[in-house]
């Protein structure tokens, strides 16, 4: 069966499984010449679909393919001069190549937010195989914010369905739960 929209190049075709004992690689922006290189030490972590319309996707996809590392894990180790920040007051300071376009990290510089602590990437810039498959879709609503015909939204959402990939119009409850509790102890409401 052919698809009038993609998902994502990288689902399109159905799901690669991480590999259990992948412990990290580089991540390359497209550009030809004088590429950031960005040296990850870990296994990424809630991989998932993202419908936001701040994340960086490729050219035709819905969505974008966002997974989070450790920050002390991530280190530019090439061309690091051709990075800047897209939007400085946003809470996830993407970090995105000038030249091609594509965001290499993003990272919470606010130690209060529940999320500080994780930079996010998309391991789709990685050549290296085995990074963790994604496990949901998130903000899927938020599509049509990007331009997506609302008339499509069934349809996308049963094709997320149908790749394994939950779709929700937040993030997963495992996550919003997470984020709760940060919320909930810093307020004093749920003793740790
Ligand atoms: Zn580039
Ligand atoms: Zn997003």
């Amino acid at each position: 069966m052919t698809y009038a929209f993609s998902i994502h190049p990288s689902v399109d075709n159905g799901i690669q499984v991480g590999d259990e004992d992948f412990a990290g690689g580089t991540l390359v922006c497209r550009c030809a010449q004088d590429p950031v290189r960005v040296q990850v030490d870990a296994q990424s972590a809630y991989n998932h679909a993202c419908g936001c319309t701040k994340c960086w996707k490729p050219k035709g996809a819905l969505f974008s393919l966002v997974a989070v590392v450790p920050r002390d894990k991530l280190r530019v180790t090439e061309h690091a001069e051709k990075l800047a920040v897209v939007d400085p007051k946003a809470t996830i300071q993407r970090h995105a190549c000038r030249q091609c376009g594509v965001h290499l990290y993003g990272r919470i510089e606010n130690s209060a937010h529940p999320l500080y602590g994780f930079d996010f990437i998309h391991t789709e810039l990685s050549p290296d195989k085995g990074w963790s498959a994604p496990q949901f879709a998130a903000f899927v609503s938020s599509i049509i914010e990007s331009g997506a015909d609302p008339a499509i939204m069934g349809a996308v959402r049963a094709r997320l369905k149908a790749l394994g990939l939950e779709p929700y119009d937040c993030l997963s409850p495992e996550l919003m739960d997470m984020i709760a509790t940060h919320t909930a102890k810093a307020s004093g409401v749920l003793k740790s």
